[in-house]
């Protein structure tokens, strides 16, 4: 597994900060955000250290389902699967990325305001 030891997620993911995870599998891991945008602000995020959704490869396929699958169980637990939430990942400056490790951000608890 590709770990960075210069990023702060991959530290996060090996459990070095004793951040409290709200899911976890081997491949996937999710915690909330430390300045949270909604009431439920959960980051989702690879194990294994990824940039962003543009260095995501067809080889990782398995992977992103893992992401998104892990999102879903994390809204379900939340209570957030009838109200709904929101699912979104930031690649590059314009899209205002600062983590330079893959997360999918999940949002959700009241209404959200609209994108861009
Ligand atoms: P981006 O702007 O890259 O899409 O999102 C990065 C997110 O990571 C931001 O919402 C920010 O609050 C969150 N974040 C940055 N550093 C940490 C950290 O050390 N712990 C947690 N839990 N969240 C972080
Ligand atoms: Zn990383």
């Amino acid at each position: 597994m590709t770990q960075d030891q210069d990023c702060i997620f991959c530290r996060i993911a090996a459990g070095d900060l004793g951040t409290a995870f709200v899911y976890e599998s081997d491949a996937v891991v999710a915690f909330d955000d430390l300045a949270p945008q909604a009431e439920t602000h959960v980051l989702v995020i690879p194990r294994s250290h990824v940039a962003s959704v543009a260095d995501l490869g067809r080889d990782q396929d398995d992977l992103l389902g893992e992401l998104v699958a892990a999102a879903n169980s994390v809204a379900m637990t939340r209570g957030l699967t009838e109200s709904g939430y929101r699912l979104l990942t930031n690649h590059g400056k314009d899209a205002g990325q600062t983590v330079f490790h893959l997360h999918l951000h999940l949002l959700g608890g009241h209404t959200l305001g609209p994108l861009g």
